[in-house]
């Protein structure tokens, strides 16, 4: 789960660390009322789960509270790279002297939780990384151990020439580092990290990733999650204990299994299709999961056809097969009349007879093998086209 800016921010100030004074403002009338408050120079920046915002015109300096008001207002409703600005942050202007870049992620590679800093930090960091890589300092960190006061001290010899600007930083990286562990994070990124001129650093942007399956024992981070940023289905999917990731493409895919849910959509592409998701129902047998499925991907207009594909072990395809059916009963039965949609269903495994038999009941085939029905389904979705 992304968390905005100054949920970020919030985190980093409860670990020690050194922000702008800050508040989030959803009006034009609040963003004054802030900036008079402050009594400084302002800063106002959309609060959307995406970078560059800088660079799209998402971030403006502001002198007084009446400019305060005119930047929110330009800001507010503005699209950033197809997400609609709903609040900004007000905060405390910082004059800059140097940016940089410290960020830690979860490195699948070495599996570990790797820092990456640079000394050219701010807007253009993909730059850096792109085209001077060397720019970019690396650390993986010994899970065991921890990041170790040497280990913090020499990565902030490479951002920092001046002794005591580095002392200041090493602090940062260490209380970042206990951020990302304590919030079971898989990203914790300052960008950019500035120095002033009289020698104090600043955390002025912030951006954190938590790990979705870690969040249960997180309550006032899963409270941070912002309904506005996120897309009606994935959350309808998750209310419904589904794991669900829309895609682009326009062949609906309903499966038992993460596992097999990507080999599906392996498959599907093999075959020249495009997945319109990833879903994966579980390995429960609760007919109503099914329906939550079905009324989510019938839902995207994109959808050309929907491929059922069950592996019974746990899960029985029996209620599975009654799932479907209760599901295109609801749906015939709803404002939209019968789906158009073709189905195809692969069903296999604990119960297949039984499945098969309530499937026929009702005029629906289920096919063998999984290469067989991934092809009808992209066959299908074309011809839906
Ligand atoms: P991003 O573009 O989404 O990463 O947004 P940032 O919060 O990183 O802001 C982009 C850039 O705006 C920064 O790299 C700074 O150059 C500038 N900026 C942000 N806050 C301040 C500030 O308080 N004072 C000044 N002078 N510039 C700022
Ligand atoms: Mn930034």
């Amino acid at each position: 789960m992304n968390i905005h800016e100054f949920q970020a921010k919030d985190i980093f100030a409860r670990h020690g660390m050194a922000i702008p004074r800050e508040q989030v403002a959803r009006t034009p009338e609040d963003a004054r009322r802030i900036a008079e408050h402050l009594g400084v120079r302002v800063v106002v920046k959309a609060q959307v789960h995406v970078g560059g915002r800088g660079k799209a015109g998402g971030v403006k300096l502001a002198s007084t509270p009446e400019e305060a008001f005119e930047k929110a207002d330009q800001i507010l409703g503005m699209d950033i790279k197809g997400l609609t600005v709903r609040q900004v942050l007000v905060a405390e202007a910082v004059e800059i002297d140097h940016e940089a870049y410290v960020g830690i992620i979860l490195d699948r590679q070495t599996r570990r939780a790797v820092f990456m800093v640079s000394a050219a930090g701010g807007v253009d960091i993909e730059e850096v990384a792109r085209e001077t890589p060397e720019k970019i300092h690396k650390l993986a960190v010994d899970p065991l151990l921890g990041l170790m006061p040497y280990q913090a001290r020499s990565l902030a010899h490479k951002l920092y020439a001046d002794p005591a600007v580095a002392r200041q930083a090493a602090r940062m990286l260490t209380q970042l580092y206990d951020v990302f562990i304590e919030s079971d994070a898989s990203l914790a990124e300052i960008n950019p990290l500035v120095t002033t001129p009289d020698g104090k650093l600043w955390a002025l942007d912030g951006k954190m990733n938590i790990d979705d399956n870690a969040l249960f024992r997180h309550e006032e981070i899963e409270a941070m999650r912002d309904p506005d940023s996120e897309e009606a289905t994935e959350a309808e999917a998750r209310d419904a204990d589904l794991s669900f990731v829309k895609l682009d493409g326009d062949i609906g895919c309903i499966v038992n299994g993460a596992g097999l849910a990507m080999a599906t959509m392996d498959m599907v592409k093999f075959y020249g299709g495009m997945p319109a998701n990833f879903l994966d129902i579980g390995g429960s047998s609760n007919p109503d999961k099914v329906v939550t499925a079905m009324n989510i991907i019938t839902s995207d207009n994109r959808v050309k056809a929907v491929l059922f594909n069950i592996f019974g072990g746990i899960t029985r395809c029996d209620d599975v097969a009654n799932g479907i059916v209760t599901a295109l009963n609801r749906i015939a039965e709803g404002p939209g009349g019968p789906l158009a949609l073709p189905i195809v269903i692969r069903l296999t495994g604990t119960n297949e007879a039984e499945g098969r038999r309530i499937l026929e009941s009702v005029g629906l085939v289920a096919v063998d093998t999984m290469a067989e029905a991934v092809q009808k389904a992209v066959e299908l979705g074309e011809a839906g086209r």
